[in-house]
């Protein structure tokens, strides 16, 4: 699309309100699109293929709590945003809530408020708050308790912000923050300062979008942008098409990346109609943002299927949580669950330093004892990347476990998964040479 067009449809930007019938009404559209063609074909078995599915627990929580809401609407991703859980009453009518809960959300305010999806809320435990993915998403003391070394903005991304919403800290590529809305807000986020209505500067109008465009446009080292926010799957079909036409547009940009939690909080976004948007602006990648295996339901089976489907290579990225995913044992069926649905475990990061995340965060050796417990106990695809993204803009720094344990003349000496040592002829090398030497019999021959 030239510049001139896009400017063309400036004069009318799609609107956040727009609302097309095909989002609207998924199943509808899909039911009505298949009876167009259902001539030839036996329409029960293609109906059941295209609906999207409702696990059993969930189909319990919602006729509970949303008694006379429709299977349509509750498959209709705005319906499940406009449903979303966002205030006191709400969460006490659907959690029993403990006194910590209670009083840490009557407390809070400004940016990172409570919102879950009441999808998302089904696959939570409603009685019990030490539940992992209830503990990520409601309010607790332990976001008011400050801890040396946090900050609002730990990775120093206000530094490195050229335009709005534009972080540039690599050299090639740009992080580009397209809305502070997400349809549920993660106690943990990195930009908990920018997500949730917070004003100001993150407002991320159009007119933000178009300085962001401009300074794209003008910089031409730039071959790789990250879209990410809050959640650019939350942008209305129209608005997306639109600016990923304009991104697809600047010719020096060879590669888009969507960084999302939606297809695993609200799986139902993953529209037909958004997949074909999506697939028109290869090669587009997606990096989904996971946290625990009760996140891998029905839903997020056909929410990734989608788009898989639709030839979008799919990455996972996880943060290391204290008491909610920190073992091996939820990490491995977490990660092998992705592989199951096409998605590649891409990154494990130790959780950043944001103001009152100390409750979250656990050690790096944590870290490194996951990735210990993964690699070459299960499939090699199945091991993430583990990283610190370095406080004050240092950048995604991987940490990996060191199998150089150290070496014996010519032959460099490696620790292997089950913790055997073994020699590989290396002459000339020097790696491992500064490292204490095993006990010659501890290497086998
Ligand atoms: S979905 Fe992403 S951007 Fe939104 S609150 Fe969660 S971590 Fe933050």
């Amino acid at each position: 699309m030239s510049l001139q067009i896009a400017r063309g449809r400036e004069a009318k930007p799609p609107l956040r309100s727009v609302r097309s019938e095909s989002d609207a009404r998924p199943q509808l559209k899909e039911a009505k699109a298949e009876t167009t063609k259902v001539v030839a074909v036996p329409p029960p078995a293609k109906k059941t293929a295209l609906r999207f599915p409702v696990n059993p627990a969930t189909r319990a929580f919602y006729k509970k709590f949303y008694p006379g809401t429709s299977t349509v609407e509750w498959n209709d991703w705005r319906w499940q945003m406009r449903t979303r859980i966002r205030t006191l009453d709400e969460l006490a009518r659907i959690f029993r809530l403990s006194e910590d809960e209670y009083a840490a959300v009557a407390k809070h305010k400004g940016s990172l408020p409570v919102g879950i999806t009441p999808y998302y809320a089904s696959l939570m435990d409603l009685k019990d708050p030490t539940e992992p993915l209830r503990r990520t998403h409601i309010t607790t003391g332990g976001e008011y308790i400050r801890t040396p070394g946090e900050d609002n903005d730990p990775l120093g991304e206000d530094h490195d912000t050229v335009a709005p919403g534009i972080v540039h800290r690599y050299p090639d590529r740009v992080l580009f923050l397209t809305t502070g809305t997400c349809s549920t807000y993660c106690r943990y986020c990195t930009r908990a300062r920018v997500v949730g209505n917070p004003g100001g500067e993150y407002n991320f109008s159009l007119k933000q979008w178009e300085q962001a465009l401009a300074y794209l446009e003008g910089h031409t080292e730039v071959r790789d942008v990250l879209l990410s926010g809050g959640d650019p799957l939350t942008i209305g079909d129209d608005k997306l098409d639109w600016l990923l036409g304009r991104l697809r547009a600047i010719k020096h940009i060879e590669f888009l990346r969507i960084g999302t939690k939606i297809p695993m909080v609200l799986p139902q976004r993953i529209t037909k109609n958004l997949v074909s948007i999506l697939k028109k602006y290869h090669p587009l990648w997606m990096s989904i943002h996971v946290t625990h295996p009760n996140e891998l339901t029905a839903e997020t089976t056909e929410s990734t299927a989608r788009l898989a489907d639709a030839g979008i290579p799919l990455g996972s990225q996880t943060v290391l949580m204290k008491g909610i995913n920190d073992d091996v044992a939820v990490m491995r069926p977490l990660m092998q669950g992705l592989l199951r649905r096409r998605v590649r475990p891409y990154y494990l990061y130790q959780c950043d330093p944001i103001s009152g995340s100390a409750h979250f965060r656990t050690t790096v050796e944590k870290g490194l004892e996951i990735i210990e417990g993964l690699r070459g106990h299960t499939t090699g695809y199945a091991t993430p990347i583990f990283a610190v993204d370095a406080p004050g803009g240092g950048g995604k720094i991987q940490v990996a476990p060191d199998f150089i344990v150290g070496r014996d003349g010519d032959d460099l000496l490696l620790k292997n998964f089950e913790g055997g040592v073994y020699r590989y002829p290396d002459p000339g090398g020097k790696l491992g040479a500064d490292k204490q030497q095993p006990a010659r019999k501890a290497a086998a021959e």
